[in-house]
């Protein structure tokens, strides 16, 4: 139950939603799809005095939900639902791993309220998105109260459990995705969940790149769920290159990812011995799916069954 008032602000743009935040400080917070702002509230874990509602900005003069390309990238607005980016034909062809995360979040009532941008700007640890969108080298474009733009990378973005690199007084405006279908490459996000539509135990996201010859040109490997934010696995990004991405290898792709998730998070849901074994299975499914949709003829047959 919520039981601390709150004023209620519903800015027509961006420009007016950031100079409220700039105005009431560290008491405002920004109100995206409420899927995880207002059930946070409902607990007495946050009590903002100003809610600043970015649900009722004007779509046609100051668009925050949309999926756009050019030739290199896919440009996804903050306020892009959970459905959206599952469904949109943009991302399913040209970033089919964010399509794949966000049809595993929660269920079709949280999809159809919760964004993208309330998502990342949440950064739970077991948050789905934070994994793939680190694998694939997002970035992020924010804009502050003077109406000065700026970009993060996503392996800046995320800085501590429930924290990331925006201050204060900034929106986040745009998500940037490089356009994954590219020959020989293929990406994956799998997750280990603790029940349907649960929240990522262990959620596991690799790129994989082939050279011509069939051999690894490149293999990326990020963890959600073990750490307070995604876990990039060097090991494996150094260990494989040029090599043959066979299941022995995965095995081994495996064994470096138990050995570099030390002392993971532990809570109600999972232990951290837990978590790490976790983390060996679900890096060796996503490289596997990976490299199959990369062109991989041995994991080709093993996903095909
Ligand atoms: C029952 C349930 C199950 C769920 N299961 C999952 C799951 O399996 N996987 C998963 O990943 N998530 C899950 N979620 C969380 C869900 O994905 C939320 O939609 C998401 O975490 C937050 O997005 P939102 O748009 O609802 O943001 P809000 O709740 O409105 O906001 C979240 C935070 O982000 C800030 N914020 C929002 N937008 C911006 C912006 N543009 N710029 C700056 N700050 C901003 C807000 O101020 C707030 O602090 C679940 C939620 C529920 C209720």
């Amino acid at each position: 139950m919520m039981n601390k008032p709150f004023e209620y602000f519903a800015p027509k743009s961006a420009g007016e939603a950031v100079s409220l935040l700039k105005k009431h400080g560290s008491s405002a917070r920004l109100l995206a799809g409420g899927q995880s702002l207002v059930p946070l509230m409902n607990l007495g874990l946050a009590a903002p005095r100003q809610i600043i509602d970015l649900t009722r900005i004007k779509k046609k003069k100051d668009p925050l939900s949309y999926v756009t390309a050019n030739n290199d990238s896919l440009m996804i607005g903050s306020m892009t639902t959970h459905s959206e980016v599952e469904r949109s034909r943009l991302i399913r062809k040209h970033c089919l791993i964010l399509s794949e995360t966000a049809a595993t979040i929660a269920d079709v009532q949280v999809r159809n309220r919760g964004t993208i941008g309330g998502s990342v700007c949440h950064a739970d640890p077991a948050g789905d998105y934070l994994a793939p969108l680190v694998a694939i080298d997002a970035e992020f474009r924010a804009i502050n109260s003077r109406m000065k733009g700026r970009t993060i990378s996503a392996d800046k973005f995320f800085r501590d459990m429930f924290t990331t690199a925006l201050k204060q007084d900034e929106l986040l405006t745009e998500i940037r995705v490089p356009r994954q279908n590219r020959p020989r490459r293929g990406s994956a996000y799998v997750k280990h969940k603790y029940v349907e539509g649960g929240f990522a135990i262990v959620g596991a996201a690799a790129v994989v790149s082939l050279n011509k010859d069939g051999s690894c040109d490149r293999v990326s490997v990020v963890l959600s769920g073990v750490r307070a934010t995604p876990l990039r696995l060097g090991e494996i990004e150094k260990g494989f290159h040029g090599k043959s991405l066979d299941e022995r290898a995965i095995e081994e792709a495996g064994q470096l990812a138990y050995e570099e998730v030390r002392e993971p998070l532990s809570d109600i849901h999972a232990t951290s011995d837990y978590r790490r074994e976790m983390s060996r299975i679900y890096t060796k499914r996503a490289i596997r799916l990976a490299a199959a949709r990369a062109g991989a003829r041995e994991t080709k047959k093993k996903e095909e069954g």
